[in-house]
């Protein structure tokens, strides 16, 4: 590269320069790394991403095909923040260089027409999505048989969607759900673009315990993506329309929270007012937005729960969504939640924290790395004889049952929050 062309790059870098100094190349994040663990090499480490960072953020580097590949390959697991004792923001480090490789790097065809059609056309939007899945809702089995001839994405898609498709008119949610004898919160509920889709089932189960605890549920009509797709995959601009969208459409000054049930969407919805600050009209909505916004396992374990009092005789292990342990630093809460259900039995899994791979579309798009954490995921929850495995977040629900699917099928995956709704009596259909 050209001095000019450095001198270019280094004056135009977006990456924040004073995060970048955060980082004292101590090195103990590697061992964290789901990708360093697997390929042992530097530059798939967060340390090695950061060098890499740093050299073009410097203009010592460009934004090349071999530079663009570690930063694809990294899953955006937070799993680094956790372990890393200068604070490093790594995660809005990779979104700032993610935001510039989209300009800069010219990817191929196939790439960018599958972000067209899952990133920007169909995920984000349930009514498409909806659509999209209505082949095969008619004639699934047919459809799955054939998914050996079809593109290897729509094959691996098709693979990830439930064997059952639920049935959204069962679990369909008025604008309004009363509390269940005195109301003590009133809270407004984001049921999620795929969320509302596929796990209507988690959202009607959340509305239900919240019911049964006070709390009058509010459903926003006008409600849209969190934007947490676009903000990891270079497309921030976008994720703050996504933003600006909600931030009028929930009635911040009406509830006293709003309740999330997916991890990714919940760690989103907070970073609310870091992405709008520099927006002097929606920044302070966005700041009071996040700061009102609660994983519905922290809301419960804030609040005076009522007792659950229905057994659910089951042993149950809990994977941690990296998005809820390490984007949210919630642990503890859903273990605790789930340890109160009358005969339950809570085992712990081995790498409980470590990804399963699922990172939004990351399993769509870099699928050899997302089926060798899945085969670790799995080989972990088969160890524990667990007949359940829980976990707060869609993207997990798809890839854990998809992997545990392929090996025979017998352990159920659900989110936490329907077992709550059985242990309050709840007859999940
Ligand atoms: S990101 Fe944190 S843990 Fe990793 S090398 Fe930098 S300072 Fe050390
Ligand atoms: S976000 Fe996850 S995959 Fe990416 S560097 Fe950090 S630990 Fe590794």
């Amino acid at each position: 590269m050209s001095t000019a062309q450095s001198q270019a790059t280094a004056t135009q870098s977006s990456i924040p320069l004073d995060d970048l100094r955060t980082c004292i190349h101590c090195g103990l994040c590697t061992s964290a790394c789901p990708t360093y663990l697997k390929l042992g090499s530097e530059l798939d480490s967060p340390r090695g991403r950061i060098y890499l960072m740093s050299a073009v953020q410097q203009g010592r580097i460009g934004w090349t095909g071999e530079v663009v590949k570690h930063l694809d390959l990294c899953l955006e697991c937070r799993a680094c923040e956790t372990a890393c004792p200068s604070g490093v923001p790594y995660g809005r480090l990779l979104e700032a260089a993610r935001d510039e490789i989209a300009k800069a790097y010219p990817r191929p065809w196939r790439e960018r027409l599958l972000l067209k059609v899952f990133r920007d056309t169909l995920f984000p939007y349930p009514a498409r999505l909806r659509l999209a899945l209505w082949p095969v809702r008619i004639a699934g089995g047919l459809i799955r048989k054939l998914s050996g001839i079809l593109p290897d994405e729509l094959g691996r898609m098709l693979e990830l969607l439930p064997q059952e498709l639920p049935d959204e008119r069962r679990y369909r949610l008025p604008p309004v759900v009363p509390a269940a004898g005195e109301r003590r919160y009133r809270v407004a509920l984001l049921t999620g673009c795929v969320g509302s889709v596929l796990f209507a089932r988690a959202n009607w189960a959340t509305a239900r315990v919240l019911a049964h605890n006070g709390c009058e549920v509010v459903i926003p009509q006008d409600q849209g993506c969190c934007g947490a797709l676009h903000l990891h995959t270079g497309a921030s601009e976008t994720a703050r329309e996504f933003a600006r969208r909600n931030l009028k459409a929930f009635p911040l000054d009406d509830v006293d929270a709003i309740i999330v049930n997916a991890a990714g969407c919940g760690s989103t919805l907070k970073e609310y007012g870091d992405m709008l600050a520099g927006d002097p009209a929606a920044g302070p909505v966005a700041e009071r937005l996040s700061a009102k916004t609660k994983d519905i396992s922290e809301f419960l374990s804030q609040i005076d729960l009522k007792p659950m009092t229905h057994p659910v005789p089951k042993t149950v292990a809990y994977h941690d969504a990296c998005h809820l342990a390490h984007g949210q630093g919630i642990r503890k809460e859903p273990r605790e939640l789930l340890a109160q259900v009358p005969g339950l039995r809570l085992v712990e899994l081995r790498d409980a924290e470590i990804c399963c791979g699922s990172a939004g579309i990351y399993n769509i798009l870099q699928p050899e790395m997302a089926e060798r954490l899945l085969d670790d995921k799995v080989d972990a929850i088969l160890a524990t004889g667990a007949e359940v495995v829980a976990t707060g977040n869609p993207g997990c629900l798809m890839q854990i049952a998809k992997g545990l699917a392929g090996r025979g099928g017998k352990v159920q995956v659900v989110h936490p929050i329907e077992i709550l709704a059985q242990a309050y009596g709840e007859a999940l259909p």
